[in-house]
This record gives structure tokens, C-alpha cells and sequence, in this order.
């Protein structure tokens, strides 16, 4: 089992498997993408499957395959349907934005895969085009569609942005009336990728709830799981739930399990470090794995109490620019 130097069990990695996308979210990265990664920086496919083999015997059990875009990868199926297999992982799951999902989900489904996150902002189509700059709405409809058609749980992401998309939180919230989908309300952070200057958190976790409580006064608060990020509601009479996430706000940080690698290889051991070490070097440099267990175990050793700690450490980058697409969300 790994424990941090806050006693905090660490279970969960998150595995960014590409910085590249096929959509332009206005939060997540400028109109003209990001300066992508070339493929030589990337890991391959190798050696995403040795971080996670070396990471699962030392005590992760849930991986979460995430990016950029899972789904531009042209690799994605093998690498998911060979991480699925590694002994002792309990749990695999994904977030995408859902444009190319809907083809994958039956061959998601045989390997194991029983929940996925889909990224959704908005349920207007000409709002999304603003959002996300591409016209991939029913793209994002048919994955979900797919998704529901298929058994597999949902969690549906919405950032919530002053000005772009907060029409959009009660008709979201109504998807849970007949859907058995949950429906997450993220704090938009500061990770655009520099496209914009961050203005600053004008929709907080607390003033998510009172907009939804302005329609729904009956909702009410669902007892949190373990290692939760979101504060969980229930809406009597829906099939789905609601959640929110303090992304921003972190008030989630003390029950902390999960760690993530960034498509270049960087280890964070928190969303708002800029990384303790580059585990790709490491291997490329031909690192055994106890080297690679030892590294892995001093810097979770050595984990901020919390993500205001980590952001104020920052030395490699300090202040926040990096888009979200580089860190795995
Ligand atoms: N491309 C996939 C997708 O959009 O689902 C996976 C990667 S995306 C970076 C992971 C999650 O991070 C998405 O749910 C996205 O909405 C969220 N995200 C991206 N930028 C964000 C930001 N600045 N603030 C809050 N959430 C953000
Ligand atoms: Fe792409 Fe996801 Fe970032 Fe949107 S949030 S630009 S879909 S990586």
C-alpha cells in the first residue's frame, strides 16, 4: 500500500496519454491548439504500459486514461485493452469529450471498462460550437447515447463558466430527471493554456448549489464517498445525481489518493505541482523498476498537505499557464 507524508492512501493514477485534441475548449486552450508535443516526446506505448505495470505492484488500483484526447491516440485500444489486463488493477475508466467515443464503446465495454466521464458544457449546440470552437455536438450526443445503450456508468462534466455557459446548469441538472447519469459541476482553474488571462473564480461551488437550489429547493445532499472530489446531491424523484467539484476552491485535498502522469512523462503528485519528476526520462535513461519504485515512493514521500501548498512551490513554472490538456484534468 502507498501513503503519503500526510497519511493519505494513494490508489488512483490518472495517465494523460496525449496533450493533443480535437476540440478547442475556450477553458482548456487557445483557438490555435497548444504547442504539441512531437511523437519522440511522448511516451509510447511501452512505456505507459511499464509506468502503469511498476505503479499498479506498488499499490495503485484505479487508472484513469485521460489527455488531451484519449481518442486521437491511434494506439488508445491496445494501450487500454493492456493496461485492463495488468494483475491487481481493480478499476479502468476514462474521460473524453466523446467526439470519436461512440464507435469505441462495445470494445470499452469487453475489456472492462464500467465508468466513464464525458465532458459536457452545454446542451445547445450553437453554445458548444462557442465553447468548444468545433462542431461536434451530436458527436458528443451519439457517444452518449452509445454509452447509456451500453451499461456503462456516465459522469458528465461541465465546467461552468461566468458568461459562456451558466443558462446551461439548470437544463443540465434536468438531464437527471430520466437519464441515470451524474452530473458534475466543475469550478473552472486556471489552466488554459495561456489563450486567456484567468479572470478569476466567479462561480464557486457555493453559488453552483444556489443556482440549483433556485429551481430545486427539495435537493438533497448524498453522503460523500471516500476520496470523493465532488460534494454529491440528489434531486427526489430523478434517476441521476448531481455533483459539484470545488476544483478551484480545493476543499477536497485532505482525502487526496491519486497522483497523475502527464503525456511527457512528468509525475505530479498533486494537480497544482509542476511536477517532481520525469518518469519517461527515467526509463529512456534505462532505469530498472526498483529505481523507478524508489523515486516514485520519495516523492510521495514528499506530497504537498494540499493544492495551495503545491501551486506556491511551484520553481519549474511558477504560476499557473500550462493548459489542462497537458496535466490530465
Ligand atoms: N479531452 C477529454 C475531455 O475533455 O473530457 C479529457 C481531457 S480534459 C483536460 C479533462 C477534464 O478537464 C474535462 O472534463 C475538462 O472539462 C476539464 N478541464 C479542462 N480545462 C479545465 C479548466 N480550465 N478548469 C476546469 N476543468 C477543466
Ligand atoms: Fe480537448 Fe478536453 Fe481540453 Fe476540451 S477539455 S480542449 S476536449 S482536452
Amino acid at each position: 500500500m502507498l501513503t503519503d507524508n500526510h497519511g493519505r492512501k494513494i490508489n488512483y493514477l490518472r495517465l494523460a496519454v496525449t496533450d493533443r485534441c480535437n476540440l478547442r475548449c475556450f477553458y482548456c486552450m487557445p483557438e490555435d491548439g497548444l504547442n504539441w508535443l512531437s511523437r519522440k516526446e511522448l511516451m509510447s506505448h511501452d512505456e505507459m504500459l511499464r509506468a502503469c505495470d511498476v505503479l499498479v505492484k506498488m499499490g495503485i488500483e484505479k487508472i484513469r486514461i485521460t489527455g488531451g484526447e484519449p481518442f486521437v491516440r491511434k494506439d488508445i485500444m491496445p494501450l487500454l485493452t493492456a493496461i485492463s489486463n495488468l494483475n491487481g488493477l481493480q478499476e479502468l475508466s476514462l474521460t473524453t469529450n466523446g467526439v470519436l467515443t461512440a464507435p469505441y464503446v462495445p470494445e470499452l465495454k469487453k475489456i472492462g471498462v464500467r465508468s466513464v466521464n464525458l465532458s459536457l458544457d452545454t446542451l445547445d449546440a450553437n453554445r458548444f460550437f462557442t465553447i468548444t470552437r468545433r462542431d461536434e455536438f451530436a458527436n458528443v450526443m451519439a457517444a452518449l447515447d452509445a454509452l447509456l445503450t451500453h451499461d456503462i456508468e456516465v459522469k458528465i462534466n461541465a465546467v461552468v463558466m461566468d458568461g459562456k455557459n451558466t443558462q446551461d446548469i439548470l437544463p443540465l441538472v434536468a438531464m437527471t430527471k430520466d437519464m441515470p447519469v451524474s452530473v458534475r459541476f466543475i469550478e473552472e482553474m486556471p489552466f488554459n493554456g495561456d489563450g486567456h488571462v484567468y479572470a478569476g473564480l466567479q462561480w464557486d461551488y457555493v453559488r453552483i448549489l444556489d443556482e440549483i437550489k433556485s429551481k430545486y429547493p427539495q435537493i438533497q445532499k448524498l453522503p460523500d464517498p471516500l476520496n470523493s472530489t465532488a460534494y454529491n446531491y440528489h434531486i427526489p424523484g430523478h434517476h441521476g445525481n448531481i455533483g459539484i467539484i470545488a476544483a478551484y476552491s480545493r476543499t477536497f485535498c485532505g482525502t487526496c489518493n491519486r497522483i497523475r502522469i502527464t503525456p511527457q512523462g512528468e509525475l505530479k503528485t498533486c494537480l497544482y505541482d509542476d511536477g517532481v519528476l520525469n518518469i519517461r526520462d527515467m526509463m529512456r535513461g534505462g532505469a530498472g523498476d526498483h529505481e523507478l519504485r524508489a523515486v516514485v515512493l520519495n516523492a510521495i514521500g514528499h506530497r504537498a498537505k494540499d493544492g495551495w501548498e503545491a501551486e506556491h512551490k511551484r520553481v519549474i513554472h511558477p504560476g499557473i499557464h500550462e493548459s489542462m490538456a497537458t496535466i490530465g484534468g
